[in-house]
């Protein structure tokens, strides 16, 4: 598909510059396996705002599973004290950037987001 032609993957906006998303690591710094998703197996393209909120819903899926992990009492990133207050502060500046964002697409609601800052206030990290 040719970029200059093409429409958003997420809002199907047109006429504006669109980024090809490549997610190589994921918040945590693992090397992100492209090829197992199977929605990774083609490029897609997004306009700048829904690229920003592609990158927002990445980091906030990596949260969302290391807490589900780590409330299910298995091995979690946020089991590690800095880890878990960086990934609290994300989570705060992805509540803002929402905020923030004319939110055409539906990639990621403020609720959703809200919802994930309530659970990592909730839980206690060993210390
Ligand atoms: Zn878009």
């Amino acid at each position: 598909m040719d970029s200059a032609a093409g429409s958003c993957n997420a809002c199907g906006a047109t006429g504006t510059a669109l980024m090809k998303l490549s997610l190589g690591k994921d918040f945590f710094g693992r090397i992100y396996d492209r090829l197992s998703p199977s929605t990774d197996q083609s490029p897609k393209w997004y306009c700048e705002a829904c690229s920003m909120q592609k990158n927002l819903q990445r980091d906030f899926r990596d949260i969302s599973a290391e807490i589900d992990k780590l409330v299910a009492g298995q091995t979690s990133e946020l089991s590690k004290p800095d880890e878990f207050q960086r990934a609290t502060l994300r989570v705060r500046e992805i509540v803002a950037l929402l905020d923030t964002v004319q939110n055409r697409s539906s990639l990621l609601t403020s609720a959703e987001v809200t919802r994930l800052l309530e659970r990592l206030n909730t839980v206690t990290v060993p210390a």
